[in-house]
């Protein structure tokens, strides 16, 4: 009880005297305790080199289960590779309502040292922030998550749902051991109607948090590759077959077209809320996207497309063309070549009546259109609806927390929610509040000077703890 404040203790002991225990009102964290305790885990957990490949989370599971060990909440380590585990954590409630899942991944991706100012693995303090691989991808969310448990157990918070916290390793590319492990054989310990993850954050600009966004959906990556096929010869007698040419005309055929735009519950309350929160000049833009009137859609279309891609990608099916490869001598005509297209499909799209469009697109018979044998693919699962009670307690949250609207949104990249969602179970993406100038000056995730501000950190801690009690108290 070392976070309990004695005057909140004094005032919980007069409420409980005139209200019913269930009734109670929340116990409050001392925080400058927390802010403290939540630096020393969140310092410790960077300074563990989980950078995967090779990966090495068994480091931050043992970490973690020792921690959870000490507080008495019930932890398990859950490994396919010992080296690489997971550790999934639960505080019981009365099971009145289904469980909720707080997620975070504990690998990072690589780091190049020499470019790095502080050493990506010091957890270093400097000028208000925390720098290292990890601060905002995605240790933010296991120490947040973690922070919570404590606070929950200390605080002897009463629960209506359980609490389940799962640290997975993996995130990074290599799920088989993480969440692809987690939940094809150890469902039963994660399975929840609701799950908290990263892939959302808080944007400021100038110093003020403008909006939160809340990830609710994301695209499903599916290589698609290119292979045109000719007659071999002599460099220096030209051949109608040539497959290169045939390869080259097929890529620039596919760049420059643009498949269907079509918007989903996500992405249209993404644009309808954002035109109300920016300015006139480019809010007419993302209302055009949102238009019946089918050049104006296009209108707005070319504006993202030039101006803001990533907008441009959430409207549809993208296509990337990617790896370019044929040819080994000069003087030798090849035989094939071969394009890998980075393809992201919205969650709704049928893969192959997509790959059959494409094949219209490409026109050319010596030229075959097809999925690689060997694809690494995520499962797909339903979008996180808006009118949930967890998307409006986080909603609510964060107007507690910054005091600004909550966005919905649709990544057009991949996360382990994407497993999680393919079971059933609601997930919604949440993070810290970042500088939106932040990412293009190199220091956001997967960057060579990855930072957090410790006081959004703190926030952050805030937020899910909010959000989470908001959720899962007993009422
Ligand atoms: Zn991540």
């Amino acid at each position: 009880m070392r976070l309990f404040s004695l005057a909140t203790a004094s005032v919980l002991i007069a409420l409980a005297a005139t209200r019913p225990a269930a009734a109670q009102s929340l116990p409050q964290p001392k925080w400058a305790d927390v802010e403290r305790e939540t630096l020393e885990h969140f310092q410790a957990l960077l300074r563990l080199d989980t950078r995967n490949p090779p990966g090495n989370e068994r480091r931050a599971a043992e970490y973690l289960k020792n921690v959870f060990d000490r507080e008495g909440i019930p932890a398990r380590i859950l490994a396919l590779d010992s080296n690489r585990s997971n550790v999934v954590a639960r505080l019981k409630g009365t099971g009145r309502k289904r469980p909720l899942l707080i997620m975070g991944h504990t690998d990072v991706v690589t780091v190049d040292s020499t470019k790095w100012t502080h050493p990506p693995f010091a957890a270093t303090r400097d000028g208000g922030y925390v720098y290292g691989r990890g601060a905002v991808d995605d240790k933010d969310n296991v120490a947040a998550g973690l922070m919570t448990m404590l606070l929950l157990k200390r605080l002897n918070v009463p629960l209506d749902r359980d609490v389940i916290f799962l640290a997975e390793s993996g995130e990074e590319g290599t799920t088989r051991v993480g969440i692809d492990f987690v939940t094809r054989q150890h469902l039963d310990e994660i399975n929840a109607e609701y799950c908290l993850a990263e892939g959302g954050g808080a944007t400021r600009i100038s110093g003020d948090v403008k909006y939160a966004t809340i990830q609710t959906l994301e695209k499903r990556g599916r290589g698609i590759e290119l292979m045109a096929r000719g007659v071999a010869g002599h460099g220096s007698v030209p051949l109608k077959s040539n497959a290169i040419v045939h390869l080259a005309g097929s890529v620039a055929r596919i760049g420059a077209w643009r498949p269907e735009i079509r918007l989903n519950e996500t992405t249209r309350g993404y644009f309808e809320r954002l035109a109300t929160l920016s300015p006139p000049d480019v809010a007419r833009h993302y209302r055009g996207v949102l238009s019946s009137d089918s050049a104006a859609r296009r209108a707005a279309d070319d504006w993202l497309y030039e101006n803001e891609p990533r907008h441009s990608s959430m409207l549809r099916t993208s296509v990337s063309p990617n790896i370019i490869a044929g040819g080994y001598r000069s003087n030798v005509i090849p035989s094939e070549a071969r394009a890998t297209l980075d393809v992201r499909m919205l969650p709704d799209e049928d893969p192959d009546r997509f790959l059959e469009e494409m094949k219209k697109v490409v026109n050319d018979p010596s030229v075959e259109v097809r999925f690689p044998s060997a694809a690494f693919g995520r499962p797909t699962g339903a979008e996180s609806r808006l009118d949930s009670e967890a998307f409006k307690a986080i909603e609510a949250a964060v107007r507690r927390v910054y005091n600004v609207p909550a966005i919905p949104v649709m990544s057009t990249g991949a996360t382990d929610m994407s497993f999680v969602r393919a079971k059933g179970i609601q997930c919604f993406g949440i993070g810290p509040a970042v500088d939106m100038e932040d990412g293009p000056r190199g220091f956001g995730g997967h960057s060579d000077q990855e930072r957090i501000l410790e006081s959004e950190l703190h926030r952050f801690v805030r937020l899910n703890w909010d959000i989470v009690t908001s959720l899962a108290r007993a009422k």
